[in-house]
């Protein structure tokens, strides 16, 4: 740990729960087996472990164990559904559905399909970042195969109405893939009561390890076909070839266990962090919150400062707190961020930007310190430099 620094990037990634480590490390050690290996003791040790894990999963989202695919995480798993979607009804259609605030691991995607000859429908957003239903609805075509929407969004938190948006697919038969990596373990989801066929996880969002997802695919009613995009041993029913890990699956499963049984808890004590930050810093002249205000995730607070720098004001909070302007997926390159842009945000507004993403182990103390620093800081960017509106 980086000692003393205040970690607020809870959207990009989470402290491992030293409870998930402690689960996951027999399976470092004494029981390596490969759950493929069905002669020997080992390997059904190996098996075992991934079962009940897998049932863990499958009781989290209200699915039957056979539905879960093991991926590496939630990129693979938006990638294996799109992609694996698009290959085997592309002779239904080839029209895809999704929303300008998706991850770029769902518009990527898209984006390489459209390559293809595939059409792409990229729905906006309302200005509080949620999708408009009716709008959806129109987009639909014959040849619509698929509707991609996220969950919760990884970078103003907002929870689309994925009920609402399961009826719509349904009724018109188009398949509903929903982007859950900020969602397991947070929120509640049941794949059945809301229509989802497919649904994309990952474990490092909620305390548990990286490098290890899911995706949901539902089996029947109706049964949807996924052309694999990874073939080889023919693990995952032929799905996802690759051996198993056990030691990432276990945490995995540890992780999404202990987010649904404090559920409610934590939902309530985030959400007292969360919007005890917004009440000391929403005095600030020029601050706005970015996204819907009730409708979202309780450890997010997603804010833009009018007139000041964006980068200073990183670089100014940086020594004492860990946290990302926009989404920290794409910091790697400096352009503003594609969700507060499609909220309607100018260039300049959306790279004045910070994001608060709070967790399990975030204290009263922590946010109290936040906000002094915050305010401070935008104070001396302002006292350098005077606002200009
Ligand atoms: C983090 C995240 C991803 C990527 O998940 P990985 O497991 O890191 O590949 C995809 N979508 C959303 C909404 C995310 O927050």
């Amino acid at each position: 740990m980086v000692t003393g620094l205040i970690y607020l990037d809870n959207q990009a990634t989470t402290q491992i729960d030293p409870v998930v480590l402690e689960a996951m490390l027999p399976y470092f050690g004494q029981h390596y087996g490969n759950p493929g290996s069905i002669n020997h003791a080992y390997g059904w040790q190996a098996e075992a472990a991934v079962k009940q894990s897998r049932e863990i999963l499958a009781g989290a989202i209200n699915c039957t164990k056979e539905e879960i695919v093991f991926t590496s995480g939630a990129t693979e798993a938006n990638n294996l559904a799109i992609k694996g979607v698009a290959e085997a009804y592309f002779s239904k259609g080839r029209h895809i559905i999704t929303v300008a605030t998706e991850h770029k691991a769902v518009l990527d995607p898209c984006k390489y399909l459209e390559s293809l000859g595939f059409e792409i429908t990229i729905v906006p957003v309302q200005p509080d970042g949620l999708i408009d239903l009716i709008l959806l609805e129109k987009s639909l075509r014959p040849d619509t195969i698929l509707v991609s929407v996220m969950a919760a969004n990884n970078e103003i938190g907002v929870l689309q109405p994925l009920e609402n948006i399961g009826d719509i697919c349904r009724r018109h038969e188009v398949l509903f893939h929903s982007d859950g990596a900020q969602a397991i373990g947070k929120i509640p989801l049941d794949v059945d009561r809301m229509k989802i066929d497919l649904l994309s996880m990952t474990a490092h969002k909620i305390h548990g390890p990286k490098g290890i997802g899911a995706l949901y695919v539902r089996r029947r009613d109706p049964r949807v076909s996924l052309a694999s995009q990874i073939q080889g041993g023919g693990q995952e029913r032929g799905m996802r070839s690759g051996t198993l890990s056990p030691p990432l699956i276990v945490g995995f499963a540890k992780a999404v266990e202990m987010g649904l049984e404090s559920m409610a808890e934590e939902k309530a004590r985030l959400e007292g962090l969360r919007d005890r930050l917004w009440d000391k810093l929403k005095a600030l002249p020029g601050i706005s919150l970015n996204g819907h205000p009730g409708r979202r995730l309780a450890g997010n607070l997603n804010i833009s400062i009018e007139g000041v720098d964006g980068s200073a004001l990183l670089l100014g909070l940086q020594s004492v707190i860990a946290l990302s302007s926009g989404s920290a997926c794409s910091s790697m390159d400096t352009s503003p961020s594609h969700v507060l842009k499609a909220l309607g945000h100018s260039d300049k507004l959306a790279r004045a930007s910070l994001r608060f993403g709070m967790g399990r182990f975030n204290t009263v103390e922590e946010i109290d310190r936040t906000a002094e620093v915050v305010t401070g800081t935008v104070e001396a960017l302002r006292r350098l430099k005077p606002m200009k509106t």
